[in-house]
């Protein structure tokens, strides 16, 4: 019998981890001793990063999108049936067309979504760019916007802890660029008692939004916003108005993992070396759908797959574990429309953005290109 690999969610983690195993069980998938599959929710593989840049017309819808199956190697069967149920004591995914699949290891990748329907009027009065259709209701916004307060609101937990200085700084670049500066006047609102949740960011953040003009608002956990009053309220007491509001909305992880009692809030508690499930000893856990208490990026998914691959493919050649995971997240920040810095830490040592650059803000552009090779773990 086949040792069944069953890799849950068909993004960035996933997809890596399935690719990665290709390679480094070429053998015993060619034998016939070990057989990958994956389950997605849809045919399309999205770059999120590339969202970023689709309110200011930088970036095409087309770019961000390539079909699942052309990312993934041959080799792994891509059922497009969401998972609904989870059951990890009898090694069972349900699907929601209710077939099931049996696993000797699961992978659970499924991510992380936004919830601004869990804040009263954030949908109405909200933008956002962290999906498809906010993004381009976001750029719809920009090009009508005359001027005026702008509300950048921060709120947690979300992926891409980075995302909301870059949109800061870059939409302050098109509001220069359209001659709306003048008019204009923008303050970040953060929930905790600095600009960042981590603290050499939200030091080097206060210097350039000093530079920048920009005002900063900690302590401001969203109430609610009214989208007839165009004001947005916290939980403190703080009522800002606003002529555009750009959120990060809260985050949660997917509905399968709260159905399958998996985590409180989606998040799936994981040892932070193994990635295993806490608990099991065949389930990684894997990205942002991990409890980790570390950033959900792109970069954190790879690494972490990175780490599962060399495990799981260590385990099933010579029943030992290869190596733990070190926390290295690693990311570019966009600094403006031409400049950028970037961060890089681990659990032992904290990041330490420099001064931008316009070379790293090239390199972020190349990143962009070659995501779809990383996904491929070619990189
Ligand atoms: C605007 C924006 C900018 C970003 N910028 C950066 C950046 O500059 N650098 C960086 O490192 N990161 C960035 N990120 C974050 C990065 O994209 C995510 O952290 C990363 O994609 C997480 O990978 P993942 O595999 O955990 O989840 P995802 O890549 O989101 O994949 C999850 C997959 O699971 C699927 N799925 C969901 N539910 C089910 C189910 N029930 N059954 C089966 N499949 C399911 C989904 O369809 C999806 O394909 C950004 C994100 C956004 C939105």
């Amino acid at each position: 019998m086949a040792k069944q690999i069953l890799i849950v969610g068909g993004g960035l983690s996933g997809t890596i981890v399935a690719n990665g195993l290709c390679r480094q069980l070429r053998e015993e998938l060619t034998a016939g001793s070990v057989a990958i599959t994956m389950l997605g929710a849809s045919d399309k593989h999205m770059y999120q990063p590339g969202l970023l840049y689709v309110p200011f017309g930088k970036m095409r819808e087309s770019e961000l999108f390539r079909d699942q199956r052309k990312v993934l190697d041959r080799r792994v069967p891509y059922i497009v049936d969401p998972a609904k149920e989870i059951d990890v004591d009898k090694k069972v995914v349900t699907t929601e067309s209710g077939k099931t699949h049996h696993y000797d290891f699961l992978v659970i990748a499924t991510g992380s979504r936004i919830r601004p329907d869990n804040i009263p009027g954030m949908s109405e009065g909200g933008h956002w760019f962290y999906d498809l259709d906010g993004a381009r209701k976001m750029r719809d916004a920009l090009a009508e916007f005359k001027g005026g307060k702008i509300v950048i609101n921060v709120n947690a937990p979300h992926k891409c802890p980075v995302a909301p200085l870059e949109i800061t700084f870059m939409l302050r670049d098109y509001l220069i660029a359209k001659g709306l500066l003048d008019k204009s006047e923008i303050t970040y609102t953060y929930p905790i008692g600095r600009l960042h949740a981590l603290e050499p960011v939200a030091n080097w953040t206060v210097p350039e939004f000093q530079h920048n003009g920009i005002k900063g608002e900690t302590f401001f956990n969203t109430k609610s916003v009214d989208a007839e009053a165009k004001t947005i309220t916290s939980e403190e007491g703080t009522t800002l108005p606003y002529d555009l509001l750009i959120t990060i909305p809260p985050h949660t992880g997917q509905q399968v993992i709260l159905d399958s009692e998996l985590g409180a809030g989606g998040w799936v508690p994981t040892d932070r070396g193994k990635l295993l499930r806490d608990g099991s000893s065949d389930v990684f856990v894997v990205g942002d759908t991990t409890n980790i208490p570390i950033s959900k990026a792109g970069s954190t998914a790879h690494f972490e797959a990175d780490t599962i691959v060399d495990n799981i493919a260590s385990l099933l050649k010579e029943d030992r574990w290869a190596r733990d995971y070190d926390g290295k997240v690693f990311c570019f920040v966009e600094t403006g429309f031409n400049t950028g810095t970037y961060v890089w830490f681990n659990y032992t040592t904290p990041p330490n953005p420099g001064p931008p650059s316009q070379m790293i803000h090239w390199f972020k552009l190349a990143y962009n290109r070659l995501y779809w090779l990383s996904a491929r773990g070619l990189l």
